[in-house]
């Protein structure tokens, strides 16, 4: 028999068995199929018609109504517990207990906020006669100088990026320019309308975004995140996506939250790995067919890692989810980082296949006033979804590319001047200042035997932890010196996020000594108990119950529009905001 002969048999052979067992197999789907009709029509037995009807309408209801409870943006764990703790406050006794716990750690916020302490009056109708220029500014003046945190000397934590004088004339004159411009009406402006769309441009060239990249300015960090989301959420909603998902590491920015609030998609948060970048794996378990998009952070803001943006846009590409990079914080470093001398382990922007949009604040290290930022894609397709039309409005088609409607063109265009103003070589030039006093004071604090910094941080932000005593009483130490540093949670950790202010002459060295004399200062009583601010947080930390502490934070709310004058003499630095 030749070869071919008996591959031939060999074929048939298989053929037929496979015949037998498609036909063994009908037999015994024959089989379930009769016990399954006859085990149903048993149950039916004795049932008039409209006895049939009306179960099998009443279970459908049912079980639309369970998917519907089971399945909602908030997880079912996080809306139990929530309950849970709503019955324990109607308790009886337990009730009131938490009741009296709340109202102290109410009156203990509201006494501590700084900024209300001082204030004796406030004026709470229109002067009735308009107050002169001289007036004004005088009055001015008296605000200008409230408080006593010197943001000037690079006392501060992030906030204040750049502060120079010269920039600040330049800033005021081109406000002046543009004071009244409204990007809403570009016919009007039209040279506005110009610098907008150049600033978006500059940072796609920045970001390496090829020919069809393209963005939006916003009023910052927030909206640009809010957009992208926004963006995503409708791209979800149109690939037949009812309920969208976001992957967001725990690290990233709480305006993703925001947007997950306001937007109606669900929050799934991404825990780190030791190093504090997102665990890779964990997100693409987390990754299921109502995955909306994918965050990673360049870097974030906690500890100011970069996270492994390469990997993630793996996951992108794979499962093709729409993948936003927020570098809102460290954007206008690290497109300089590489020409700085300090080239970055991993590539992060549009080169990245599977990098579909990117947020930059040009209000922080742009050296902006505040209420400037980008959100740019890799693509048109993806900012159409960004984009708001109303078609039929009586008041004419409207159509807005963000969420406000008129703008302000004095703060577009002093972005634009910030831009030309400082050119690449200013910001290679802080670029390199700002890293240099960083990798400095992050290689002094090492050396510091009761501290340690988190992951290793490849930017501005050192995130400063301890084992040996409360991190937070070294943040009320340094406080007490005149700094002003972040507080963070979950890990308790404080951060300093070092900006140009920073990098003159003498700060880096007086933030060393303080924090050694700090120290020093904590060791002679290890177990002091922790107070003031610090004490606060690490409360808040503490209390399972989270929707207590949202409504403690409320009170912190109230009070940015409080015009009363307070009771309360005890006085703590610090606030619960941020940058
Ligand atoms: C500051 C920041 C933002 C946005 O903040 P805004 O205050 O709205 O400008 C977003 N992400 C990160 C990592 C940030 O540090």
């Amino acid at each position: 028999m030749s070869h071919q002969e008996s591959r031939l048999q060999t074929w048939c052979q298989t053929w037929l068995l496979t015949q037998d067992a498609i036909s063994s197999y009908k037999e015994i789907l024959q089989v379930y199929w009769e016990t399954a009709t006859g085990l149903v029509n048993a149950c039916c037995d004795g049932l008039e018609p409209w006895q049939i009807v009306g179960l099998t309408c009443s279970s459908t209801l049912l079980a639309v109504w369970l998917h519907s409870f089971l399945f909602q943006p908030e997880s079912l764990t996080s809306r139990i517990k929530k309950q849970f703790f709503k019955l324990l406050r109607r308790m009886p006794f337990v009730g009131a207990i938490i009741q009296k716990k709340i109202d102290e750690a109410l009156n203990d916020v509201t006494s501590s906020l700084s900024f209300l302490k001082d204030e004796k009056d406030y004026i709470k109708a229109l002067p009735e006669q308009g107050m002169s220029q001289p007036e004004v500014l005088q009055k001015m003046k008296e605000y200008s100088s409230k408080g006593d945190v010197r943001w000037e000397d690079g006392k501060v934590s992030g906030t204040v990026y750049s502060g120079e004088e010269k920039l600040t004339r330049l800033l005021v004159q081109v406000y002046e320019e543009f004071a009244w411009s409204n990007p809403l009406h570009p016919d009007i402006f039209p040279g506005l309308r110009k610098m907008e769309a150049e600033v978006v441009r500059i940072a796609c060239t920045l970001f390496h975004g090829g020919p069809s990249s393209c963005g939006a300015m916003t009023s910052g960090g927030t909206e640009s995140i809010l957009m992208a989301c926004k963006a995503y959420r409708d791209l979800a909603y149109e690939r037949g996506i009812k309920h969208p998902e976001m992957l967001v590491p725990v690290s990233a920015h709480a305006a993703f939250d925001k947007a997950a609030h306001y937007f109606g998609m669900k929050m799934i948060h991404i825990p780190l790995t030791k190093t504090m970048e997102v665990d890779v794996q964990a997100m693409r378990r987390a990754i299921s067919k109502n995955t909306a998009m994918l965050v990673c952070s360049a870097p974030q803001f906690p500890h100011g890692i970069m996270d492994p943006i390469e990997e993630v846009a793996e996951l992108a590409v794979k499962y093709k989810i729409p993948f936003h990079v927020d570098a809102c914080l460290g954007g206008f470093l690290i497109v300089f980082m590489e020409k700085a001398g300090f080239p970055l382990k991993h590539p992060f922007d549009f080169r990245v296949k599977g990098v579909t949009s990117i947020s930059a604040d040009t209000h922080k290290y742009g050296y902006a006033p505040k209420g400037s930022s980008v959100v740019l894609y890799s693509d048109k397709k993806y900012r159409s979804y960004q984009f708001f039309v109303a078609p039929d409005w009586q008041g004419g088609i409207y159509a807005s590319p963000s969420v406000a409607g008129s703008r302000p063109g004095g703060i577009i265009a002093a972005c634009w001047a910030t831009l030309m103003h400082v050119g690449e070589s200013g910001y290679v030039e802080a670029t390199k200042r700002i890293i240099k006093t960083a990798r400095f004071l992050e290689s002094e604090l090492r050396k510091i035997d009761s501290i340690f910094i988190f992951g290793k941080p490849e930017v501005s932000v050192l995130s400063i932890g301890s084992d040996t005593f409360d991190i937070y009483r070294l943040s009320n130490l340094l406080a007490a010196k005149g700094w002003n540093l972040n507080v963070l949670q979950f890990p308790p950790s404080i951060h300093l996020c070092i900006t140009q202010l920073h990098t003159k002459a003498g700060v880096a060295e007086q933030f060393l000594k303080d924090v050694k004399d700090s120290i020093e200062d904590i060791m002679k009583d290890l177990n002091a108990k922790t107070t003031g601010m610090g004490a606060i947080y690490g409360m808040a930390q503490s209390i399972p119950d989270r929707s207590l502490v949202a409504e403690i934070s409320l009170a912190y709310l109230d009070g940015l529009y409080s015009t009363e004058v307070p009771g309360g003499e005890k006085h703590m630095n610090g606030s619960p905001g941020h940058c």
